[in-house]
């Protein structure tokens, strides 16, 4: 189990990540390269700074606001680090959102990976893709990217 994760930053309270008003950890290494990409800062596998998973979990528990997004970069491809804090928080009640240039079925083939679903409330999967851009699409940028409700629907 790993004891600690690379971030590139984090929000504490963002209404354009998902449903409602949330508190924003995004994770830094995204190997997915979409043309259009608007976080490309969080690209570099070795960018970012390293947290203990215990002090991103306090952060997150100091704002008392049980609505979590996790975004990056790519959070599954720190997979264990996802988990720990995915599982930790789900365990005290958080609503867990998990944005990732993954799809769902990418996901469930790799045993790291598919471990966190279990925790995570919503899922919205699968990389940016400018040529399927909608403005007009809720909580996702591109038309093939899926908002998958994991847990219950809204
Ligand atoms: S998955 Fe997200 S962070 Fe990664 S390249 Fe695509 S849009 Fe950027």
């Amino acid at each position: 189990m790993s004891n600690t994760v690379r971030l590139a930053d984090r929000t504490a309270f963002s209404s354009v990540d998902g449903a409602g008003l949330r508190t924003v950890i995004w994770f830094q290494g995204c190997v997915h390269r979409c043309k259009g990409c608007h976080n490309p800062s969080t690209h570099d596998l070795h960018g970012g700074e390293q947290f203990e998973i215990s002090a991103v979990l306090n952060w997150i528990r100091s704002l008392h606001w049980k609505k979590v997004t996790f975004s990056g970069g790519d959070p599954f491809l720190q997979a264990e680090a996802l988990y720990a804090l995915v599982s930790a928080l789900k365990q005290e009640g958080y609503d867990i959102w998990v944005y990732t240039g993954y799809t769902l079925d990418q996901i469930k083939k790799d045993s790291n990976m598919v471990k966190c679903l279990n925790h995570i409330d919503v899922l919205v999967d699968g990389p940016y893709i400018s040529e399927l851009k909608n403005p007009n699409l809720k909580f996702r940028g591109s038309s093939n990217q899926k908002i998958h409700y994991l847990t219950k629907m809204p």
